[in-house]
């Protein structure tokens, strides 16, 4: 059993420290104390320096009481969504959420508490347990940037768990690729009301390209959306420059490329339909396209280890836990890319990255109860093969 009064006590004290993203140095200091504490070998890798944070990656590696075991991964991220500095936890019985002004940040602090209390519990018991790396990564909400720039020497595992995700009964085991999109349309500025004819109208070439485009739930497993468009300075001058973002995701890398190019042909097509000579000049409206791959898609595969260990787990608790799709990205796509083989287990934050974010703590102890019987099977089934 694990001590509910403990771990809900640790998610109060860590949602209480500030840690926005690229700001994470405060929590990282205090988890590397509490793990330090707990007889981890920990250090800070240099992600921080590379995308211009105050802290890198914590990585907390606690030694196994099995000769042999392979060492399994367990991790979270420390950072979290604006407005998140100053929240201020309130306790209503079981559920936890803020004042209004912030987010509680248990998106992903639940995680956080849900390994500490976990290894703690595996420690106090004397559960023989495979060695350990506790991976709490920065700058997952800002692109996944922690986890891009972990130290993979500093870590030994080749499987594990990632704990980001709301409702303990789902483990996410597939995850889409995602691409970012910049578009810049170019028209030709002229006077609106004088020589309207010798103008190339950016927000028409914008407008007719975006009503060609199919946008939104493109089938089954991809999405796309424009969420941001700039552009025009003043009603009498005919726009040259319009600005674009978007993005696009999909389960399938062939489908994910498929939109990407029909979304940059709806816009080029539109360009090319405009071309004006001024003075011998010709112009021609035209659009610069930047790509960039968000992350790639995770496919875990049921028979995998890491499924085959939490399944198995539930079930020795009469739990029910189902694997699924996950309509965005997390670490655990990062982890996978790098050879890390992990899924996703939920932890009890609901209506995350929103100031209404709450969580109900039976669903973080489940959460955690469902870990220590995970870390207890893997031990088993490590014992297991070294006496085999
Ligand atoms: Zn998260």
């Amino acid at each position: 059993m694990i001590n509910q009064e403990r771990i809900k006590n640790l998610l109060l004290e860590l949602v209480r420290i500030d840690s926005v993203s690229r700001k994470e140095r405060d929590v990282a200091e205090r988890i590397k104390q509490i793990c330090e504490e707990m007889g981890a070998e920990v250090e800070i890798d240099d992600a921080g320096e590379k995308v211009g944070g105050n802290t890198g990656n914590v990585i907390a590696r606690f030694a196994g009481t099995i000769p042999g075991a392979e060492p399994i991964m367990m991790s979270a991220h420390m950072d979290t969504v604006v407005p998140g500095e100053g929240v201020k936890p309130i306790v209503d019985g079981d559920i936890i959420r803020t004042d209004g002004t912030t987010v509680l940040g248990g998106d992903d602090k639940s995680g956080v508490a849900v390994i500490i209390e976990a290894i703690r519990c595996l420690h106090e018991q004397s559960i023989p347990h495979a060695p350990i790396d506790a991976v709490f990564s920065i700058c997952e909400e800002v692109g996944l940037l922690g986890a891009k720039h972990l130290d993979l020497s500093k870590v030994r595992a080749k499987y594990g768990i990632v704990f980001d995700s709301d409702d303990p009964g789902f483990l996410f085991t597939k995850g889409p690729s995602a691409n970012h999109f910049e578009f810049k349309i170019f028209g030709l500025e002229s006077h609106a009301g004088v020589a309207p004819e010798q103008g190339i109208s950016a927000i028409r070439i914008a407008a007719e390209g975006l009503a060609a485009m199919k946008l939104g739930r493109i089938d089954d497993v991809t999405t796309a959306n424009i969420g941001v468009i700039r552009g025009g300075e003043a009603t009498n001058i005919i726009t040259n420059l319009v600005s674009l973002r978007g993005e696009a995701r999909s389960l399938d890398e062939d489908k994910l490329n498929a939109q990407t190019e029909h979304m940059i042909k709806c816009l080029t097509d539109a360009a090319e339909k405009y071309e004006v000579t001024v003075e011998g000049v010709t112009t021609r409206g035209r659009v610069e396209s930047e790509v960039t791959r968000e992350y790639y898609a995770m496919d875990v595969p049921d028979s995998s280890r890491v499924v085959q260990l939490v399944l198995g787990a539930a079930s020795r608790m009469n739990l029910e836990v189902r694997t699924l799709a996950s309509g965005g990205g997390c670490d655990a796509n990062i982890f996978n890319r790098k050879g890390i083989e992990c899924a996703n287990l939920g932890t009890g934050m609901r209506a995350i990255h929103t100031v209404k974010e709450w969580l109900d703590v039976k669903d973080m102890y489940a959460s955690a109860e469902m870990t220590l019987e995970i870390m207890r099977l893997n031990g088993e089934m490590a014992r297991g093969t070294a006496e085999g």
